[in-house]
């Protein structure tokens, strides 16, 4: 018999939610995506660590989900586990040293909290986050931010859970942070045995609550005139290539704006979003990408690479 169908009796003394065909379009900003054979969210780290070790120990593959808004799962779905830090504590902690505070975050506190909550308490370096959506944990595995921002600039160690279900901290110099990337023992989030961040401490600055709050309230006016916040998406589709234009810029300038398939369209306001602009599958945005980076290696010359994770198998 697989392992996923008993797991409960795999795992006695876990106390956190299990439950099965979880349709993952409830838990991706695109709203697309099958199920998940399995969908755990624990309770406390002793269950996120027994979880991990038992799905380990029974070859069932494992992908953490934070907010979901980077996330492109496929329509046949996820094959295995998906677990969210959704359930565990967020209690945050504070450390202040002269003009220095740090910052230790539960990494499935929302990105959103924790930058308001900075800005409230007066502590600088976490605005750059302002209208990012998700986690701090998926923050992190993405290294997010704005350019030329990112966590890159603020983190200060990270404790994660490895995939034998052992507890780790790990210090900055151990890690490696580059546009849209972190490798934490020389892996990123697309490899299997990456670590699961359960928290992180952020080196921050003491600065001013208006000033702060001021500035979040412009950064939060300035992405909704910019870009398509009301509609499916997962945030900019593409990364911005090494050398020359944005990626928006390269595919604006193709006239793609408002391009679709199916229900998948090229943002008229935002050329680097691919929205669903209601019942679009994963199958119609990935199509749509496909004829977006073909357009702009023929006409540019330039290989798009996605920002986006895809994952999952198809229908
Ligand atoms: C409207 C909109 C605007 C956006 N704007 C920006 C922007 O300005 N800048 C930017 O960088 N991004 C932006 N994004 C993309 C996205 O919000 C960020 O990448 C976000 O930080 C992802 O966090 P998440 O929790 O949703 O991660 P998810 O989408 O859930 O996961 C992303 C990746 O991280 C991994 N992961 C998640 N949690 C953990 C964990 N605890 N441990 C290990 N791995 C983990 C997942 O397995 C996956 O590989 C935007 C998205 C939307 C929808």
């Amino acid at each position: 018999m697989s392992p996923l169908a008993h797991i409960e009796a795999l795992l006695p003394r876990y106390q956190g939610v299990i439950r099965r065909e979880e349709p993952m379009a409830r838990h991706t900003a695109f709203k697309v995506g099958g199920a998940c054979d399995l969908y755990l969210a624990p309770e406390s780290l002793d269950d996120l660590c027994m979880a991990v070790a038992t799905l380990s120990r029974e070859g069932i593959p494992l992908i953490v989900v934070g907010g979901g808004s980077n996330l492109l799962v496929k329509d046949g779905g996820i094959e295995g586990a998906v677990i969210t830090l959704a359930g565990l504590d967020t209690t945050l902690d504070e450390e202040v040293a002269g003009e220095t505070v740090f910052l230790t975050v539960p990494a499935g506190i929302k990105t959103q909290r924790l930058g308001r909550f900075a800005a409230q308490k007066g502590y600088a370096g976490l605005n750059f986050t302002t209208g990012i959506p998700g986690t701090l944990g998926g923050a992190l595995a993405m290294n997010a931010g704005t350019t030329p921002v990112a966590f890159e600039g603020i983190l200060d160690a990270l404790t994660v859970v490895d995939r034998s279900g052992e507890i780790h901290t790990v210090s900055r110099h151990a890690l490696t942070l580059s546009y849209r990337h972190l490798t934490i023992g020389g892996k990123d989030r697309h490899d299997e045995a990456f670590p699961i961040i359960v928290s992180a401490r952020l080196r921050l600055t003491r600065g001013t609550r208006e000033a702060l709050m001021t500035e979040r309230k412009r950064l939060l006016k300035k992405r909704t005139q910019s870009q398509p916040v009301h509609l499916p998406s997962a945030g900019c589709f593409f990364k911005n290539p090494p050398q020359g234009p944005s990626a928006g810029k390269l595919i604006d300038d193709l006239g793609l704006k408002g391009e679709t398939h199916g229900r998948a369209q090229v943002s008229p306001l935002h050329a680097n979003y691919l929205v669903n602009t209601g019942g679009a599958t994963a199958a119609d945005i990935i199509a749509l990408a496909t004829r977006v980076k073909e357009r702009v290696k023929r006409r540019h010359g330039i290989q798009l690479d996605e920002e986006v994770t895809l994952v999952g198998k198809e229908a």
